[in-house]
């Protein structure tokens, strides 16, 4: 095995030990008890066919001596289990005279025995042997990892990662779960939330806060007094029945992701966020992270210290030197950004400009001032308007004189075309310029017949005179036509 041993182990080779003589591994990395019917099948298998792999196995407190008395397993105690087992239920049916049909059943198990093997090594031993196998528990990997490094306190994340043959990053991950709380290491125990679930949890310091996010951003639908979330309180005690309810009704990771943007303040100088942000964990080799501004994607529920939305802008270009740095540490995805908080800037707060530039003063004061000139204007027409019409009135009846050009321009240029070009021929003099003036009054106001006749009356025109004039001159139009045609009828004969 390529792994790294702290001191020189000595195999003692292959013997056969009796399982009473055996005891479980204290930092065995595997906590979770096999199921009832995967050691049933591995019963039958062993029955058959004894025990194909030897298991591994140390002296009980340390001894350099090779030991005839008690071992340690380092792994393969499903295979012990299995072996006592066995051992136990062929003692308990066998008959009188029998022999045990093999060496499993006369509760031997064949073990590869070492010397010298430190916690350290037989833990990653353990891990590695379990790991090949089966997938572990990511619970059960952030444990050993803890154990690995209380009994190697000189291991760094690389040198864990080496042994446990684990990428760095996932060693980082598992090292956080040291942080749940009670609450969600028995939810991700039991299956409940995943391992992208507990990863966002365990960057909650707070265990309080942790249990908060699992219950409203996990179970957002649960609503804190509903039965499912009483059952999830009670983890340990839920029925196989609850537990699957509970993973059925897991809310999308982006749901818990909202949650926590909305209600976590995040700690630029927390390790894990800088392990998590690398471009963080490079800034502060240089700079003190606490120093940064901090600065929200919301306008609400923003923590103090930390500006909200509207008190700062977003300067953008990589390159630019203006305003300041800052960090994203709630309402969003964290992101180091530069803010620029000078309301006076006209790059980054033009809304808030009115008057951008000398020209821009200038005109604005030039409307003012016509609007001021307007208003003033208004008023004082408003006060002189009612006694302005009696004036003009003295003034046109003492003072006009009446002419055909004041005629043209109190009736209009177009009016008085109109009316001459009916009058055929007539001119507008000064003469007749009361003459025109009274047409254009009859014109304009008389329409029915007793109208026309008084207003004709007013100028000396007797309308009905006028009419029994006109019908007689008709009749005899009509009489000569008349005569004229019967004369070319009988021409025509
Ligand atoms: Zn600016």
């Amino acid at each position: 095995m390529a792994v790294i041993m702290e001191r020189q182990s000595v195999n003692l080779g292959i013997r056969m030990i009796p399982f009473n003589k055996m005891q479980p591994f204290a930092l065995n990395p595997r906590r979770q008890p096999p199921t009832p019917t995967s050691l049933d099948e591995l019963v039958a298998s062993i029955a058959d066919l004894g025990v194909l792999q030897p298991v591994l196995v140390r002296p009980q407190a340390g001894s350099h001596e090779p030991p005839d008395d008690a071992y340690e397993i380092v792994y393969g105690h499903r295979r012990v289990a299995a072996v006592e087992r066995l051992a136990t239920e062929w003692i308990r049916t066998r008959k009188d005279g029998q022999h045990p049909p093999s060496d499993a059943h006369r509760g031997m198990v064949p073990a590869a025995v070492v010397l010298d093997l430190s916690d350290a090594d037989a833990l990653t031993m353990a891990f590695i042997e379990n790991a090949q196998r089966e997938d572990m528990h990511p619970l059960d990997e952030s444990d050993a990892i803890r154990d690995l490094k209380r009994l190697d306190p000189t291991l760094t994340v690389r040198g864990i990662a080496d042994r446990l043959k684990l990428s760095a990053r996932r060693v980082q991950r598992r090292m956080r779960y040291e942080r749940l709380g009670p609450l969600v290491r028995s939810a991700f125990l039991a299956n409940v939330i995943t391992t992208d679930h507990a990863d966002d949890l365990a960057m909650i310091t707070d265990v309080a806060l942790q249990e908060r996010a699992l219950i409203e951003g996990c179970f957002q639908a649960l609503g804190a007094t509903s039965p499912r979330a009483a059952s999830l309180k009670k983890l340990a005690t839920a029925s196989p029945e609850d537990l699957d309810a509970l993973r059925l009704s897991v809310a999308p990771l982006r749901s818990l992701h909202q949650w926590i943007h909305d209600n976590i303040r995040q700690d630029p100088t927390d390790g894990a966020v800088q392990e998590e942000f690398p471009e963080l964990a490079q800034l502060a080799t240089t700079t003190d992270v606490a120093t940064l501004l901090q600065v929200s994607d919301h306008s609400w529920k923003v923590p103090t210290g930390v500006l909200q939305r509207e008190e700062y802008r977003e300067v953008t270009g990589k390159k630019s030197t203006h305003g300041e740095a800052a960090i994203v540490v709630h309402g969003g995805p964290m992101r180091l950004v530069r803010i620029c908080r000078d309301r006076a800037c006209r790059a980054h707060w033009p809304d808030l400009m009115t008057r951008q530039t000398p020209a821009d003063t200038a005109r604005a004061a030039r409307f003012e001032a016509q609007a001021a000139r307007q208003r003033k204007a208004q008023a004082a027409w408003s006060r002189t308007r009612r006694s302005v019409w009696p004036a003009l009135v003295t003034h046109a009846t003492t003072h006009a004189k009446l002419s055909g050009d004041l005629v043209r321009r109190v009736i209009g240029e177009y009016a008085t075309r109109e009316l001459l070009r009916r009058a055929k021929g007539v001119k507008l003099t000064d003469a007749n310029a009361a003459g025109v003036l009274a047409l254009h009054v009859l014109e304009r106001s008389r329409r029915t017949r007793s109208e026309l006749s008084t207003a004709a009356r007013l100028v000396g025109f007797d309308l009905g005179k006028w009419e029994r004039d006109e019908r007689a001159r008709q009749k005899s139009a009509s009489k000569k036509a008349t005569a004229k045609s019967g004369r070319a009828k009988g021409g025509a004969k």
